[in-house]
């Protein structure tokens, strides 16, 4: 049962979206309150670009920012004016009354007259025999090589990297710097990846591709020793001896703890049915970043729907004359979400 005041403005998340969200909501005064995550396994608050050393694409950054640096100085930047942070996950939410409902993990329920959900995604797993056994014991599966590639185990071994697109390019070219070679193993004859990040790993002297192929099995019984394949064409299995796996195909979109309560895509994202509007469908609900984009899914990208839904979320608090320092509108009405 909540015990308080309803919070005016909730934001769920702590990639670019959420932090950029919270450094537009406050300075519009809406005292925004982000529930930030807790570390796991699978997620990090701070979100996916502390998985990565050096961001190069994201304007203002002449020479480049650490992912952890550039996540960093937005958080203190949304603090700086005024934004509360918890460290913990909402764990499910009650979006069919207003206020809404959110159960955070531990502490008690709260009440909010505006949510912003930003909880981007986590990585994909091939789900073959032992690579959860061996990621979870250390025994040289991973999903992340910025994390892992430099430990003494992986140095100077052959490595596997499974994966097509640019994360799997970023992974393949990192792991460069420890490893006597890369794999690159795609399961197409064509990459995903940007051509910039293609050419980079297929120019790469230590890197070769192996196409067509899909990791049928992780070997090994306490460290990796080698990965079984499957031809995709011909159907046909080999082997090949790696000191290590790191598995870079993908993400899925953090919207399990919705409990199916806002409609998401056929491939799980939250639904903004109208274009250039973050609304979801449910009147007072907003997404941004990574769980609604599966198109650009860029730290900027982000950040710029992040920047959508606080003053998307600000005009519809004003047009409802809800929260504690209502704003003038200064674009028409919000577009009203579907379901009504
Ligand atoms: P995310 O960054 O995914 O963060 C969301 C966070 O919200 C989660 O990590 C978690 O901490 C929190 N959260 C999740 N669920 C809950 C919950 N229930 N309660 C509370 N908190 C929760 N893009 C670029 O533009 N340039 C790059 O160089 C680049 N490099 C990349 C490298 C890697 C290895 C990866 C994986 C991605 C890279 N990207 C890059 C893509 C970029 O990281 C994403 O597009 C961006 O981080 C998405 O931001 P987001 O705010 O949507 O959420
Ligand atoms: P992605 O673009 O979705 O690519 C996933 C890759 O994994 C695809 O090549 C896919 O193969 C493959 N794959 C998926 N499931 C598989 C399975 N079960 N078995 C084998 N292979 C599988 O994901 P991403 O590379 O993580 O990139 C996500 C987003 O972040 C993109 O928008 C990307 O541009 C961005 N990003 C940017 C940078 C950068 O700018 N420096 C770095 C990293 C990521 P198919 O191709 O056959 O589908």
């Amino acid at each position: 049962m909540a015990t308080r005041n309803p919070e005016t403005l909730v934001i769920i998340g702590s990639g670019p979206a959420a932090w950029t969200a919270a450094i537009y909501a406050a300075r519009a005064n809406l005292r925004p309150l982000v529930y930030e995550g807790e570390p796991s396994r699978e997620m990090i608050p701070g979100g996916q670009l502390m998985y990565t050393t050096d961001v190069e694409n994201y304007p203002g950054f002449v020479e480049g920012v650490t992912g952890p640096g550039l996540m960093h100085t937005l958080r203190e930047q949304a603090l700086r004016f005024g934004t509360r942070v918890e460290q913990e996950n909402i764990a499910s939410v009650e979006f069919g009354k207003h206020p809404f409902r959110l159960k955070p993990n531990y502490s008690d329920e709260i009440e909010a007259l505006a949510v912003i959900v930003a909880t981007g995604a986590r990585a994909n797993w091939l789900g073959v025999p032992n690579e959860e056994r061996l990621a979870q014991m250390g025994g040289g599966v991973s999903a992340c090589a910025v994390c892992d590639g430099a430990l003494p185990a992986y140095r100077d071994k052959v490595l596997a990297v499974v994966g097509g697109g640019d994360s799997a390019m970023e992974e393949s070219l990192y792991l460069t710097k420890f490893a006597r070679e890369v794999r690159l193993i795609h399961r197409r004859d064509e990459l995903r990846a940007s051509k910039i990040m293609a050419d980079r790993v297929l120019n790469h002297p230590k890197i070769t591709v192996v196409w067509n192929a899909r990791v049928a099995e992780v070997l090994g019984y306490d460290v990796i020793t080698g990965v079984r394949l499957e031809d995709t064409v011909t159907h046909q299995h080999s082997e090949i001896d790696v000191g290590g796996l790191f598995v870079a195909i993908g993400h899925t979109p953090n919207t399990s703890f919705l409990g199916g309560q806002v409609a998401l895509t056929p491939h799980g994202y939250i639904r903004t049915p109208q274009a250039w509007r973050t609304a979801t469908t449910v009147d007072g609900v907003f997404a941004a970043g990574d769980v609604m984009d599966d198109y650009y899914r860029q730290a900027i990208t982000a950040a710029g729907t992040g920047c959508m839904a606080a003053l998307e979320a600000e005009r519809w608090l004003a047009h409802h004359g809800l929260g504690e320092s209502p704003v003038l509108e200064t674009a028409e009405a919000p577009v009203r979400s579907g379901g009504e």
